[in-house]
């Protein structure tokens, strides 16, 4: 795996919390913990594991001492052990009025026993106070991205040839998510196989539906590779398309190039997906465009910048989303069309590059 400049990111992060208004950032196992320290812990559990960034002290981990031995990095460990209190500990950390960013996925647990142990803090959701913490990748993030989707383009090539009429949509995904790995990713995180109505729910899961002749399928797959994440959508048919699912494809189609095309620096994200909605609404499925238009990816395979109405952020190089425009046909058929995207100082570029045409399948 890549080493990245951890230091750099720690000392980043601790400049924007203040610039946003706050004494620090308390950090829990979690995709903020791997991107600013490099750490995974084994689980998260009900011991408390907390990085503590503020201005005033140098970066600290706070551990449980049975997880220290795994918890080498860049950052000096305060253990702890069962029976004495870690918020005691952490709180002695904080100052006594002290406004912190908390990571999203720290649990209640632990934030109920910090605000207990340092009444008069106050905490606001890391995501809510930094949203583009983690938005504007590097070279080295825009290049692990990039080969994260490469992989998931050759997992959808070979897809295209393993036989889909007969078989569930559980036996595809399996595959989907065998071809993932096989082609270098760690994780796979989803392997949606939404075939004919079942496309109409865009988070279907994979189940024991037999596909048959004429179905639309909807292959929405991505996971982790380098630690970077991977998520593309092509929706295909067996054998051959009704009308109306030919129709409803080249909208989708359009819809996804005209905002890719639209990807440069300072537009609004709002704008990329007003670009695709425009689009979709013209053709008469606006109200079956029911999702926003795309999302950040990095080491999560969901974070900000969000493209949806009301994101009135702008766009920045090294910015990576996707871009998936759907309709949804209750009790008929879905695409969606989805590609990662870069933003670099002229325009967008993909990091999927399959064809989007609507494929055939057997
Ligand atoms: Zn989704
Ligand atoms: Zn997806
Ligand atoms: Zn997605």
């Amino acid at each position: 795996m890549e080493t990245f400049d951890y230091a750099a990111r720690m000392s980043r992060a601790v400049a924007a919390a203040e610039a946003a208004g706050l004494d620090g950032l308390l950090v829990s196992p979690g995709p903020d913990l791997t991107w600013l320290t490099g750490y995974q812990p084994p689980a998260e559990t009900e011991r408390l594991t907390l990085l503590i960034l503020t201005r005033s002290h140098a970066p600290v981990l706070i551990v449980p001492a049975l997880e220290a031995l795994s918890a080498v990095g860049p950052v000096p460990l305060l253990e702890w052990r069962d029976g004495s209190d870690p918020y005691a500990l952490a709180a002695g950390l904080l100052a006594a009025d002290g406004q912190y960013g908390v990571s999203d996925s720290t649990w209640a647990l632990h934030l109920l026993g910090l605000m207990g142990a340092r009444p008069g803090t106050g905490y606001r959701g890391l995501s809510d106070a930094l949203p583009m913490l983690r938005a504007v990748k590097d070279p080295v993030e825009v290049s692990l991205l990039s080969a994260a989707g490469a992989a998931a383009d050759e997992a959808y090539s070979a897809i295209r040839s393993v036989p889909f009429a007969g078989r569930r949509e559980l036996d595809i995904a399996a595959s989907l998510a065998q071809l993932l790995r096989d082609f270098g990713h760690s994780t796979v995180d989803f392997t949606i196989v939404a075939s004919g109505p079942n496309g109409a729910d865009p988070h279907h899961a994979a189940g024991t539906r037999i596909i048959s002749s004429g179905d639309a399928v909807v292959l929405d797959f991505g996971g982790l590779m380098g630690g970077y994440g991977s998520d593309t959508t092509r929706t295909v048919v067996v054998d051959s398309p009704s009308p109306r699912l030919r129709e409803v494809h080249e909208v989708v189609r359009q819809a996804q190039e005209a905002a890719f095309a639209a990807v440069r620096p300072g537009v609004s994200c709002q704008e990329i997906d007003r670009v695709a909605r425009r689009v979709i609404t013209s053709a008469g499925y606006g109200e079956r465009f029911i999702h926003r238009t795309g999302h950040g990816i990095g080491v999560t395979t969901h974070e900000p910048p969000y493209l949806v109405e009301g994101e009135e952020r702008l766009l920045v190089p090294g910015m990576c989303f996707s871009i998936e425009p759907g309709v949804y046909l209750p009790g008929q058929f879905g695409v969606r069309i989805e590609d990662i995207v870069t933003v670099t100082p002229s325009g967008g570029r993909r990091l999927n590059n399959t064809d989007r045409g609507l494929a055939v399948v057997h």
